[in-house]
């Protein structure tokens, strides 16, 4: 298979992932829990899995809380600092994940920034959005449709500026371009484990520069004696057993980019997908959705046919892509394809270049009966 759906999750992984997850299936207990080998091994996959953490993304190792994903992760973050009837700016670029939240909170969503890959106007939206009565900037790095890097380090020092909480939705740029607590001053960055960071579904990493108020309540192994959750970070925002495996395999997929580095990987899919574009503008009928600052995710359209169309032509050829709308409807709004959606073709750092010269054959034959 020739898979270019990474922006869903990360299919291909380093080996030692898999490794990982079968070895704490067999040797980890549940972590912070009891004194006994199993689960000092658990705690110490946990704390270095913090550890790494911390240490690629500016934070302090207590402030890396376990998720399960991204969007638990946004919806913890949200919860902590978000009232209802609440003023919070948004790009319009955003994932349901930061959308949905926010809705069901009754929060009051200001839109900021609609113009694909067009970062003065998302600055300048930002800027007369942030007025005094905003609560906070809730925010993506990257869109997870069309790959559009936002200008995060400008909108992150308006904030800062203007004394506004910032929550960063790292779903799309963790592992894959640099993405800091500390030099951000964000409030909350969330992300998934199993994207850009090459762990297992089932992972994620919410790093936290304010305190979160808990999501669930239950057991953490600390202060047992007292109702209410621990107040101290991790344990506030970490009820209930870990996902030990998944954690261990986390581990190995943020250690193996910490060898590989951040800049490596960004670089490898900057040079694909300019190489992938190359082949895919030529073709006749297909809108290839390219700007300056775009990671490796490419949205496209072929006239005449619809998406969902396109991407089942491509899975028969076992090339796998996303078709629809992305679970980003307001992406969608934003650059005009709402009512048609894309077809989104994704990069990893396992991504070869023979791969997206196949992708782009393949689109380029499927295109080829076309006639307008
Ligand atoms: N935000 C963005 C930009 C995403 O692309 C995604 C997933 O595709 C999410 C949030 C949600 O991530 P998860 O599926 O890990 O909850």
């Amino acid at each position: 298979m020739i898979y270019l759906d990474s922006a869903a999750t990360t299919l291909r992984k380093p080996p030692a992932v898999a490794q990982a997850v079968a070895e704490a299936m067999e040797h980890c207990a549940s972590l912070g829990r009891s004194g006994h080998s199993a689960a000092r091994r658990a705690s110490e996959v946990a704390y270095a899995c913090r550890e790494a953490a911390a240490s690629l993304f500016g934070a302090q190792s207590e402030q890396v809380v376990f998720t399960f994903n991204a969007t638990h992760g946004l919806n913890i973050a949200i919860r902590s600092l978000v009232s209802p009837g609440d003023r919070v700016v948004i790009s319009g670029f955003e994932h349901n994940a930061v959308l949905r939240p926010l809705h069901a909170l009754g929060a009051d969503i200001v839109v900021a920034g609609r113009r694909l890959f067009d970062r003065a106007d998302t600055l300048a939206a930002f800027d007369a959005a942030i007025t005094p009565g905003t609560r906070a900037v809730v925010v993506t790095h990257v869109s997870n449709v069309f790959g559009y890097v936002l200008p995060i380090e400008e909108i992150a020092a308006r904030c800062r500026e203007r004394g506004v909480a910032l929550i960063v939705d790292a779903a799309q740029s963790a592992g894959i371009l640099p993405v800091s607590l500390s030099e951000w001053g964000a409030d909350f960055i969330a992300m998934p484990g199993h994207k850009g960071l090459y762990g297992p579904q089932g992972t994620g990493l919410l790093l936290c520069a304010a305190p979160p108020k808990p999501l669930l309540f239950g057991g953490t192994g600390s202060l047992s004696e007292l109702p209410d959750m621990p107040a101290f970070l991790p344990d506030v925002a970490e009820a209930g057993t870990h996902n030990v495996p998944g954690i261990a395999g986390l581990l190995a997929g943020i250690s193996y980019l910490r060898r590989r580095t951040v800049a490596a990987v960004a670089a490898h899919e900057t040079a694909l997908l300019s190489r992938l574009c190359r082949a895919l503008e030529p073709i006749a009928g297909l809108k290839v959705y390219r700007g300056v600052h775009q990671s490796g995710v490419v949205s496209v359209n072929l006239a005449g046919m619809d998406c969902e169309a396109l991407a089942e032509a491509m899975a028969q050829q076992d090339v796998a892509v996303r078709a629809g709308l992305h679970c980003a409807p307001l992406a969608h709004a934003s650059a005009g394809t709402l009512q048609t959606g894309t077809v989104r073709l994704s990069l990893c750092d396992f991504t070869t270049d023979a791969e997206v010269d196949a992708a782009a054959a393949l689109l380029g034959k499927i295109g080829a009966p076309v006639k307008f």
